[in-house]
């Protein structure tokens, strides 16, 4: 698990990464970095990058940044600091990539059950 110090840091880095996106690609000007302001500014935005930085805000909110989705394990400091929306170890990346995993069995981690319309429909 990543130290605070650096969690701080990495936050900015998807917050700054966050603002980019919006200001270039829907030219929406961001002149408040906070996190309430951009998340907002998210909904009903559908870019997969942005939702993986959504994503990776939502994982540091539950004290779950730095851990694997899928096993739980650490994802090392290395790889975050080169990849802030990792969420996969090193291992489970490696069997993803050799297709050992499949990505739809993984997909339930990725959210909160509240924050995602669709599986309450799914389970109801
Ligand atoms: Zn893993």
């Amino acid at each position: 698990m990543a130290m605070p110090q650096q969690l701080k840091d990495i936050r900015e880095i998807i917050l700054g990464r966050i603002a980019t996106i919006l200001e270039h690609e829907y030219r929406d000007p961001v002149t408040d970095l906070t996190e309430d302001i951009l998340t907002a500014k998210l909904a009903f935005k559908a870019h997969p990058q942005l939702n993986e930085l959504r994503l990776a805000l939502e994982r540091m909110k539950r004290g779950e940044y730095g851990r694997c989705i899928f096993c739980k394990g650490s994802i090392g400091e290395t790889a975050l600091a080169q990849n802030p929306t990792a969420h996969f170890c090193n291992s489970c990346s490696g069997e993803l990539r050799r297709g050992e995993l499949r990505r739809g069995e993984l997909r339930p981690h990725l959210q909160s059950p509240d924050d995602h319309p669709d599986r309450a429909a799914i389970s109801a």
